[in-house]
């Protein structure tokens, strides 16, 4: 089998320094109760790693319950971050605070938070139920719209003649376009930021386009990570090839391999390099 190595893929920085953020907090507090609110980053693996280093995962459907159920100690902010009332409700039941948001979601909290108090309805672009969109509704709740599909957007009643639009920072950038361009069909006034950030604009980019001269694609990531699986999507959407997404190299199924001689193999921003190593040597051997 002839395996392209996609690049870039793998770690982003917002991952790197969450990481880094969660082990540097472990060694400093040894015998202290430490804990992540939800994963740290969206990939079992770093997760688990984490445990076993000490750190106990509180995951909750949102945050705030999440918070309730730690009775004391340190509690990590993953990497997605969280709304301020999460913050104030930490620092109102005296819990120590380690804050391991990535740099690219604070500027979404920052914008979000900005436009509310200029005036604006923000309509946000993201997945329902992802930790990302939670914390930036919190920025100005009652002022952010979620929208997923297009229907969303179509249901929208909005007076005000300030909008503004913006996004997760983890979606495929063709959709979110398209969904932009809804947006602004709806409210022509519109002031649309969009937000998805450069990792992952760049890994999408290079899957699509290394996509167009293999057979299949491989996306190394877990179910959960929302960067993963919009790797697969825009490969099946934009390079119409078939692409699926594998936790470790036991997951691939022969039969996807079945008469293709090419594979690209790329992952998310949240995979540990190993696993993709692991992936790519099983496929080389084939
Ligand atoms: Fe930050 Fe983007 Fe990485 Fe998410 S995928 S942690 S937003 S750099």
């Amino acid at each position: 089998m002839d395996v392209l190595k996609i690049t870039p893929r793998g770690y982003c920085h917002g991952v790197v320094e969450a990481i880094r953020a969660a082990k540097q907090t472990a060694k400093a507090r040894p015998g202290e109760k430490i804990h992540m609110l939800g994963y740290l980053v969206h990939n079992t693996h770093v997760t688990d790693e984490l445990q076993g280093s000490g750190i106990d995962l509180v995951d909750r459907d949102n945050r705030l319950e999440g918070l309730e159920a730690i009775d004391g100690g340190t509690v990590i902010f993953t990497a997605h971050g969280v709304s301020p009332a999460v913050k104030e409700r930490a620092q109102a039941r005296g819990l120590k605070t380690v804050d391991a948001t990535c740099s690219d979601v604070v500027v979404t909290h920052d914008l979000v938070r900005d436009l509310a108090e200029r005036g604006y309805d923000i309509i946000y672009i993201g997945r329902r139920g992802h930790p990302e969109p939670e914390g930036v509704l919190g920025e100005a709740p009652g002022r952010v719209h979620l929208v997923q599909d297009p229907q969303d957007i179509e249901a929208l009643d909005i007076k005000n003649p300030k909008v503004a639009v913006t996004c997760q920072t983890t979606l495929s950038i063709w959709d979110t376009a398209a969904m932009i361009k809804l947006v602004r069909e709806k409210y022509p006034q519109t002031e649309a930021y969009n937000e998805i950030c450069r990792a992952t604009q760049d890994r999408q980019e290079a899957a699509v386009e290394a996509a167009k001269e293999c057979d299949l694609v491989i996306v190394v990531g877990s179910e959960r990570s929302s960067n993963s699986k919009r790797l697969v999507q825009v490969v099946e959407e934009l390079a119409h090839k078939p692409a699926y997404l594998v936790d470790t190299a036991r997951d691939i199924r022969p039969e996807w391999l079945a008469g293709k001689t090419r594979v690209g193999v790329t992952s998310g921003a949240s995979t540990p390099t190993q696993l993709t190593r692991e992936v790519i040597e099983y496929l080389e051997k084939l």
